[in-house]
């Protein structure tokens, strides 16, 4: 099977790349070795759309903003609940109320150019907003937002599917053979598929899959921390 751009990885960013494709005269694969799109760390997403995205002079930091204004237009054209909120950086010490105003200075000058804007609030809104967080007072930055996140995965894989999107799911790509017009994309079913591009997709195992196509990088990876609160309870994971 023949194809114009295959892309390997149907999370949410393999997803959005072939939900642009779609647009276009081109045929389309995206190949994905668990049976469901999004179900690689695209299924654990909390759905936040960031704003701030440091180190500020990176590409993330660049794409973190470019992003965030195109959620609302993607949210009404595929029917994707969306909510706009801001996010509240919480002075939760002396030491951290003494660098409350550096904070509000530096993203302001990175932020407040593009729209967002910053300011600092004191305890007393802060516990009026936020009853519950304990705070001596805060930077907020307007401009974050709440996707739910499955709604997008699923709705971006229905919009691929009805515009011709072909989807191979449960398939691996183990291996591929770079010829000088195309590429052959081995799969550990046995079969393989043919494309002019590969977009390597895979998230995690991006740079294994670089790998099979004689690119060779290193990931850095990362751990943090997540707390949600929800009526009271609190739930935490990493
Ligand atoms: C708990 C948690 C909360 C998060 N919250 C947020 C948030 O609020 N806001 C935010 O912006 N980001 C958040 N993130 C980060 C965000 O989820 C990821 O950046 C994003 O999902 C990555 O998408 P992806 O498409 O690159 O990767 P994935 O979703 O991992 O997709 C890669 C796909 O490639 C497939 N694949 C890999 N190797 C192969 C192969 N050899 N053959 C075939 N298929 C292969 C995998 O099966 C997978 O489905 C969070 C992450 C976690 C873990």
């Amino acid at each position: 099977m023949s194809y114009d751009i295959a892309i390997i990885g149907s999370g949410v960013i393999g997803l959005f790349i072939a939900y642009e494709l779609a647009h276009y005269r081109v045929r389309v694969l995206v190949i994905d070795r668990e049976v469901e799109p999004g179900f690689g760390v695209s299924k654990g997403h909390a759905g936040v759309i960031h704003v701030v995205q440091p180190p500020f002079n990176s590409l993330r930091s660049k794409l973190a903003v470019e992003g965030n204004r195109m959620y609302d237009d993607i949210a009404e054209r595929l029917h994707v609940r969306i909510r706009r909120l801001s996010a509240l950086l919480v002075a939760r010490n002396l030491g951290h109320l003494i660098a409350l105003p550096a904070v509000w200075l530096i993203l302001n000058r990175v932020y407040g150019k593009h729209g967002f804007r910053v300011r600092i609030i004191g305890p007393r809104e802060l516990h009026r907003r936020e009853p519950n967080v304990n705070g001596l007072g805060a930077v907020e930055v307007e401009g974050y937002g709440v996707i739910n996140s499955f709604e997008l995965v699923s709705q971006l894989y229905n919009f691929c599917k009805l515009n011709g999107v072909d989807f191979a799911l449960g398939t691996e790509v183990r291996g591929a053979k770079v010829l000088d017009d195309e590429v052959v994309i081995l799969t550990n079913r046995g079969g393989e598929y043919r494309a002019k591009y590969v977009v390597n997709a895979a998230g995690l195992y991006s740079a294994d899959v670089a790998r099979l196509f004689g690119d060779e990088y290193r990931l850095e990876f990362g751990k943090g921390g997540l707390c949600l609160f929800s009526g009271g309870a609190n739930r935490q994971g990493t």
